[in-house]
């Protein structure tokens, strides 16, 4: 179904008394895979995304998160942080990347067990720490993408305003130019996918 788990990570005591579970898998949406087959069935749902993730997910456990979803204390689950434990980093482009799937993996869910081997941390490295061309930066026509932060507005007018630019029509240039998981690649019928729900279209 082109829907994958991350390696198990631990929660901290902390966090195992907070919500009631000892570990926790990220459930991935990998490349272009899961999203053939969610077009194929799930098109025509209310937010087709979510909604088929969840469904697939549930099918399976009955312990899971999506992402937006709160506790119950009303606050969003520390999924950047969880990310961290499975190898995610920060980019340049205010989305994580990952070492193997680079820009090109969402995190459609978390699923959580009360049992499990004990999982040391991942460490990788970030791949931007050692990218010294940063491609990502030169090619984005609005200079959205910098060193220390990601310049939302700039990129959000720019393509708002240029329907029929490269970044709408074959998806993020910036995002595209990564050299990290290029076989995992979106094609321009996700990106655009994301464009409409992204802008209301
Ligand atoms: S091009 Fe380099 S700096 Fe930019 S996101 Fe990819 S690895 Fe990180
Ligand atoms: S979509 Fe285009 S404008 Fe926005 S960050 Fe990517 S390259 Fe820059």
């Amino acid at each position: 179904m082109g829907l994958s788990l991350s390696q198990p990570f631990n929660l901290p005591i902390k966090e195992r008394v907070q919500y009631a579970w000892r570990y926790g898998q990220l459930v991935l949406g990998v490349g272009q895979g899961h999203y053939n087959h969610f077009i194929t069935t799930a098109r025509h749902l209310a937010n087709p995304l979510d909604t088929w993730s969840e469904k697939i997910i549930k099918n399976q456990t009955k312990k899971y998160i999506m992402p937006m979803q709160k506790n119950r204390r009303g606050q969003y689950y520390p999924l950047q942080k969880w990310a961290r434990r499975v190898g995610f980093h920060p980019s340049p482009l205010g989305i994580a990347i990952h070492p193997k799937f680079g820009l090109w993996v969402s995190i459609r869910g978390v699923v959580f067990h009360k049992t499990g081997k004990k999982r040391p941390l991942l460490h990788h490295k970030s791949p931007c720490k050692t990218c010294i061309a940063k491609p990502c930066m030169a090619v984005c026509p609005v200079g959205a993408v910098g060193d220390s932060n990601f310049d939302y507005p700039a990129c959000r007018s720019y393509i708002q305003q240029s329907n029929q630019s490269t970044c709408v029509q074959g998806g993020c240039l910036a995002r595209r130019a990564c050299p990290v998981g290029k076989k995992y690649q979106y094609r321009p019928n996700k990106f655009r996918f994301h464009w409409r729900a992204m802008n209301g279209v």
